[in-house]
């Protein structure tokens, strides 16, 4: 049998590593690539037995020449806490880590995914978003890094795709929450998880009326494998993300009631172009794709909310009990 050879970059971040997973259990052969910049080996661990897992450390910036059937383009950080931490490096990675996949796409005639971010609406005063609406993005703001990153990749992909005939497909993912996300990712749902489960109080950035719509793990690694499965017809770009829309206030009180837990909330400062509201109109997906999430917030939360208790208790910070 011709097993079918994908690529993964960005494999072992906490949407990769899933990603690998799912593609390993559907039969395919999986190179994953990462630099480990926010990705840990601790995430693919498991998957290193399995002879069907390759992994291969490298930073997509540089060329890559490997031989592969298909391309899932993953590789970039997603928390601001780090995409801000060496912003030059976060713009390189979107933009020469496209260059680079796109060249090795069209050397081998390949499909490839771009995972773009409803990060490109900026802070949107369109509500919700869907895909014709072109967004507002600040150029020169702190967030820019990884807005104007994703953004031109946007535009190298639908570039080689009327330029070289490239088979593309770009996904706008929105907020996605799970098990395997970093203790210290600094994204909001691991934050109120660690901190509900340690007793320390939860960190509301601002007054905690933006809001955000939370999609679980599965039901995105579903709808990107349905993406790349569609046929070369589907091109995207398509919004993939959970229309249910809560304010941060309402997660950080969903998520204390989860945990049984009592923590008070604190109020910190805004971090700068936060964007305050964001829900994705997800007709495109539906209609292309047939696709729609399954996994309601609360039931999402609470495998989250087992997985970091265990990630605690074995890490110490949670007795054992
Ligand atoms: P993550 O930080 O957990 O994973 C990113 C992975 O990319 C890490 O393993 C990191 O080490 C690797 N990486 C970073 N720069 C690299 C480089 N130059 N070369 C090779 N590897 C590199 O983030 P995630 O949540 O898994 O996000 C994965 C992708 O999905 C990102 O492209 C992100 O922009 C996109 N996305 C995620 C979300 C979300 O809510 N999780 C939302 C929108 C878009
Ligand atoms: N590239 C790569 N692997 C390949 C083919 C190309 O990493 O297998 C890189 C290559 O280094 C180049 C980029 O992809 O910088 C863009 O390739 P393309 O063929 O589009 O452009 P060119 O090589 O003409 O600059
Ligand atoms: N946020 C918060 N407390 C935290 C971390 C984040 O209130 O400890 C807020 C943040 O300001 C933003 C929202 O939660 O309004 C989502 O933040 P996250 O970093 O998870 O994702 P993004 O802003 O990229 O959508």
């Amino acid at each position: 049998m011709n097993r079918r050879r994908t690529l993964v970059t960005g494999g072992a971040g906490f949407v990769g590593s899933h990603l690998c997973e799912a593609l390993l259990a559907r039969g395919h052969d999986v190179l994953c690539v990462d630099n480990f910049y926010t990705g840990e080996r601790d995430s693919i661990a498991h998957l290193l037995e399995n002879p069907n897992f390759e992994l291969l450390r490298h930073d997509i910036t540089l060329p890559l020449h490997v031989e592969v059937d298909e391309i899932y383009n993953l590789a970039c950080p997603a928390s601001p806490v780090h995409y801000q931490r060496d912003p030059v490096q976060t713009t390189k990675t979107s933009v020469l880590g496209a260059i680079n996949m796109l060249g090795l796409a069209k050397r081998l005639k390949a499909p490839i995914l771009q995972a773009s971010t409803s990060e490109v609406y900026g802070d949107p005063e369109v509500h919700p978003q869907s895909e014709e609406y072109w967004g507002r993005v600040n150029p020169i703001g702190v967030r820019s890094c990884y807005d104007e990153g994703k953004r031109c990749a946007e535009t190298l992909f639908f570039d080689y795709h009327r330029q070289h005939g490239l088979a593309i497909k770009v996904l706008r993912i929105f907020n996605t929450y799970g098990p395997r996300m970093h203790v210290l990712d600094g994204r909001v749902v691991s934050n109120f998880i660690v901190q509900a489960l340690k007793g320390e109080p939860l960190t509301i950035y601002g007054d905690g009326s933006q809001t955000r719509s939370f999609c679980y793990i599965s039901d995105l690694v579903e709808g990107m494998i349905a993406m790349m499965e569609a046929g070369d017809h589907v091109v995207g770009p398509i919004n993939m993300g959970n229309p249910h829309e809560s304010t941060m206030l309402d997660l950080a009180r969903a998520v204390i009631a989860l945990t049984g837990g009592d923590s008070e909330l604190v109020f910190l400062p805004l971090p700068a172009d936060d964007p305050q509201q964001r829900r994705p109109d997800i007709t495109v997906a539906q209609r292309e794709l047939g696709w729609e999430p399954r996994v309601p917030l609360e039931n999402g939360l609470r495998d989250t909310v087992h997985y970091f208790r265990d990630v605690g208790r074995a890490a110490g910070w949670l007795p054992a009990d």
